[in-house]
């Protein structure tokens, strides 16, 4: 059986009040591990140690050379450990062992993104007015950083956290969700190999109503990084009003797959599995929202349906398995609440809509590939983020029409469309207001790129150059003579 406890200023460290949990396989519901689970006590001692770590221990003066050091031998213990770390995610999320190795090998390349940028910003001298006087803008570390993460891309939404705010000089305390702790703990454990100085790097587990909410209210945490939903980021950013500590929020989608008449089929057909089919669909950018137009509708939903026939059903540590279960029993009821709501609504259920009937998938949080037609802009299946394996269908005749419709919702996190006319591609492009626009393409990220969302999406972008300027206050030095 596996264990996990808090790592607090270097220390492996039991919850104050000794209470546990044990971590569910959401494949037949068998328990992997019990870990230690905290409550706000823990993260106030975390926090005090980052504190410390952040104003006494030197960590923000430490040459970022030396920091990219660490990170790059980080990202080097990753890549050795990259087979356990898969598994482990496997273990705990039940996504194919495929597609956690596919999180692994981005993890490794986030860190060494980092490691990379740490030492490259020296600073601007900008024009003073005044004569004999010099002006300098410099970047510096925003302080310490509370980091809480959702469940369903554990490491990898914790390493888009981690990896910049280290590389920033900052100092963190972060918070798995407390549903998958297991691969965000044995990062711990290679950053503490790596070498970051005791307090640099915390972890606590725990509720979010616990341990996330006094990393969001606490007057010692100067910035608080937000991946999860939009009520509890709403939340956060309440908690975090207090002392107006920044706040960076990646939230939900709802996201819009436009395909155009003049579309290549084939190569839309297979996006739009990939724009779904993700870890069953829990995917914050899922074109879980797939709009066809009149004349390409009938072939495309035929086309869609005979392929989302074929996707294999099971355990994600079989070779075969294209989907694994849902995360919880709670989420799985959440995604047959809405396959109701969609056929009260009046959508027509094409596929699916009901858990497998293989005996074998009868005690994990299994749900089959669902595909509905005939769907509304104004359908709660439509505007609501489900957060699993279930594609809506809607049609609709012009270019104007179907971005009208895709910019009605509050999420902004990504749109993807498929045409084959360079000047649609222009206009569209520019006219979905979304974070992130893919052009004949879906669900294609990478670290170079900004990640973020407009409207209730999110606030603030994580990745890229503009991913590390999140974890840094800037400071005007004005120096007369
Ligand atoms: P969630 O909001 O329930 O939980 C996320 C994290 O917040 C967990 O660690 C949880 O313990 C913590 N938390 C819960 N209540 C809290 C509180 N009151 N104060 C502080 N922390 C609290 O989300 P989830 O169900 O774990 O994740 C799914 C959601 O995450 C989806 O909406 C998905 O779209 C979103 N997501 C967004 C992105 C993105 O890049 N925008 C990426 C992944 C997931």
């Amino acid at each position: 059986m596996l264990t996990g406890k808090h790592f607090i200023n270097g220390q492996w460290v039991d919850s104050l009040f000794g209470k546990t949990r044990e971590i569910l396989n959401p494949y037949d519901a068998s328990v992997v591990a019990v870990v230690a689970e905290g409550d706000r006590e823990d993260a106030k001692a975390a926090i005090k140690a980052a504190r410390l770590a952040f104003d006494h221990g030197g960590w923000p003066q430490t040459p970022a050379t030396e920091r990219a050091r660490l990170l790059f031998k980080l990202a080097d213990l990753i890549e050795r450990d990259h087979e356990e770390l898969a598994r482990l995610e496997s273990l705990d999320t039940g996504k194919t062992v495929e597609e956690s190795r596919w999180d692994m090998d981005d993890i490794a390349g986030i860190f060494r993104y980092f490691a990379g940028l740490a030492d490259k910003d020296g600073g601007e001298v900008i024009a003073s007015p005044n004569p004999g006087s010099t002006s300098t803008v410099i970047r510096e570390p925003v302080g310490v950083c509370g980091q809480i993460s959702p469940w369903n891309y554990p490491l990898l939404q914790a390493s888009w956290k981690m990896a910049p705010a280290l590389a920033a000089g900052c100092t963190i305390v972060m918070k798995p969700s407390e549903i998958t702790p297991l691969t965000t703990l044995k990062v711990t454990e290679l950053a503490e190999e790596a070498g970051f100085p005791p307090g640099v790097v915390n972890t606590v587990l725990g509720p979010g109503a616990e341990v996330g909410a006094e990393l969001a209210e606490s007057h010692g945490v100067d910035l608080i990084s937000f991946t999860g939903g939009i009520a509890t980021g709403k939340t956060i950013m309440r908690a975090a009003a207090d002392n107006v500590k920044k706040v960076a929020l990646e939230l939900g989608g709802k996201n819009p797959n436009i395909i155009f008449d003049d579309a290549d089929l084939d190569l839309a057909v297979d996006y739009a599995l990939n724009g779904v089919f993700f870890h069953a669909g829990q995917i914050c950018s899922a074109g879980a929202r797939v709009m066809v137009q009149a004349g390409i509708h009938d072939r495309f939903v035929d086309a869609l349906k005979a392929r989302m026939e074929k996707i294999v059903v099971g355990n994600g540590f079989d070779e075969k398995t294209q989907m694994g279960p849902l995360i919880s029993a709670d989420h799985l009821a959440k995604v047959e609440g809405y396959v109701e709501i969609a056929k009260e609504e009046g959508a027509t259920l094409l596929l699916g809509g009901k858990r497998p009937d293989d005996p074998d998938l009868q005690s994990g949080y299994f749900h089959l590939p669902t595909l509905f037609t005939g769907c509304e802009n104004d359908m709660r299946i439509v505007q609501e983020e489900v957060f699993g394996p279930v594609i809506t269908v809607e049609r609709f005749a012009t270019e104007e029409e179907a971005v009208s419709r895709a910019n009605d919702t509050i999420y902004g996190l990504s749109a993807g469309f498929w045409t084959r006319d360079p000047d649609r591609i222009e206009r569209v492009s520019k006219a979905l207001r979304f974070g992130t626009v893919w052009a004949n393409d879906f669900n294609v990220y990478f670290v170079q790129a900004p990640w973020g969302g407009y409207k209730q999406s999110g606030l603030g972008r994580e990745l890229g150059k503009i991913g590390l300027e999140e974890y840094t206050e800037v400071k005007h030095i004005y120096r007369n003579h």
